[in-house]
């Protein structure tokens, strides 16, 4: 069996739904989707008006909302009895919805409301799967995923509900479930985070140890270089789940950085493909590498780099210790480290503690912040006794200026740190020295 996801954009309208369900018919499968494409942005803009308490506000938006859900369901279905079937389905979400813009509004609530979006996508599906004469069967994902006390997945949990619900329909053309949302450890309905569709489908994949998790969106696989800044990139073919993890974490928009692990445990290979062109090849991950190959190049945004001199460091013992900790302390995480003999200098994403942090810092040396940077990776199979790919990215870099260099912390990337105004032109760069060199 394998397991297929759908993003929101890939449901994103009843022509898209049909396009899925065409691509989706005719195999056993464990189908995943997402909400569609807007809701969830709408469902989370509905619960801020209830947290503010804003009743009207957030009316306005379920009107709106179900006004075009309505117009989806004049258009998926083609006959009456199906479309009566989608509206009322439909219609009970948005009742549900409604009802809490009479009551106190929390946490609670607000994940409930976040659910409703995966529900009726999954519904709608169902439905017209039915509509054409096809036994689907919905697996109900608030049956199965769960997390733990620690707002983890919990896998022997998931695993034993989800082969005991699939094994009472063995009768099924194939199986339906909804993507993000789950229950916590108490049993109140939750989500794997934004964007955890992917996440649900990676779980689903380990439990089942399927034979590949499918991951459908609306690009031809992982590009090389990031398409909105450079000119003639290409899609990757095969990647290491290792180096899917560094391009996902490191800007790679298209797969979400927590579907990795469960599947490379599992060594379940993961597939990227374009439901606009479903036989282009798009990307496989798996735990294969392909020698001494350079793949890709990303870039995160929003760094800043800290430095920390101190006279002291020469054979200290601690100094790093010390400087790790007051990170810690804020719970801020590092992402990029250089040392040198008399300092260390690493990057943030989270600003948000920055000046109490370094305030504590200036404890133990000199401290100087460099703002507005980004981190450029390179990923491929960058073994330290393979020799020569050092010299290609440095060479590449030579009219950047670069602020830190790192590797060694992985057989699979190196990372840059430049400024964000230079962005584009180290992907260039990168880009035309690492892979359109004639
Ligand atoms: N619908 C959720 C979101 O928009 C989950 C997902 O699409 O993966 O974040
Ligand atoms: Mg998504």
């Amino acid at each position: 069996m394998k397991v297929l996801k759908f993003g929101g954009t890939s449901v994103g309208s009843a022509q898209r739904m049909k396009d899925v369900a065409n691509l989706i018919m005719g195999e056993k499968n464990i189908i995943v989707l997402s909400a569609m494409s807007g809701t969830t942005n709408s469902l989370v803009e509905i619960s801020d008006y209830l947290y503010k308490k804003n009743p009207d506000g957030a009316n306005e938006i379920i009107n709106n909302l179900l006004h075009k859900y309505l117009g989806h369901i004049e258009e998926l279905y083609s006959t009456e009895e199906y479309k009566q079937k989608a509206r009322e389905l439909v219609t009970a979400h948005f009742d549900h919805i409604r009802s809490f813009t009479k009551d106190l509004f929390t946490l609670f609530e607000e994940k409930v409301v976040l659910a409703q979006g995966e529900l009726m996508s999954t519904g709608m599906m169902d439905l017209y799967l039915k509509e054409r004469g096809v036994n689907s069967v919905m697996i109900p994902a608030l049956d199965y995923m769960r997390t733990d006390k620690n707002a983890e997945p919990d896998p022997v949990y998931i695993k034993e509900k989800l082969l005991k619900l699939l094994g009472e329909h063995p009768e099924a053309d194939l199986y339906i479930t909804q993507g993000y949302i789950c229950r916590n450890a108490y049993g109140e309905i939750d989500n794997l985070q934004r964007g955890g569709s992917d996440y649900s489908a990676s779980l689903i994949g380990a439990a089942l140890k399927a034979e590949e998790i499918q991951i459908w969106t609306d690009i031809d696989g992982m590009h090389n270089n990031d398409p909105r800044y450079v000119s003639g990139t290409s899609p990757v073919r095969q990647l290491h789940f290792e180096e899917a993890a560094e391009l996902a974490y490191f800007g790679a928009k298209i797969l979400h950085p927590t579907c990795i692990l469960p599947a490379k445990i599992n060594n379940i290979p993961v597939r990227l493909l374009n439901t606009m062109q479903p036989d282009a090849p798009g990307t496989l991950i798996s735990n294969q590498t392909e020698k001494g190959k350079i793949k890709a190049v990303a870039a995160k945004d929003n760094i800043t780099a800290i430095k920390i001199k101190s006279g002291r460091m020469l054979l200290a013992t601690g100094f790093l210790r010390k400087v790790f900790e007051i990170f810690e302390n804020y719970q801020t995480p590092i992402d990029m480290i250089t040392t040198s003999e008399v300092g260390v200098s690493v990057t943030i994403d989270n600003r948000k503690h920055l000046e109490e942090i370094v305030t504590d810092l200036k404890k133990y040396g000199t401290v100087s912040v460099d703002e507005d940077m980004v981190i450029v990776c390179v990923v491929g199979d960058l073994e330290w006794d393979n020799v020569g790919f050092e010299a290609r990215i440095v060479d590449a870099m030579k009219e950047v200026p670069v602020r830190m260099i790192s590797y060694g912390g992985s057989n699979f990337n190196v990372s840059l740190l430049v400024k964000a105004a230079d962005k584009q032109r180290a992907l260039q760069a990168l880009s035309d020295h690492l892979f359109n060199r004639k």
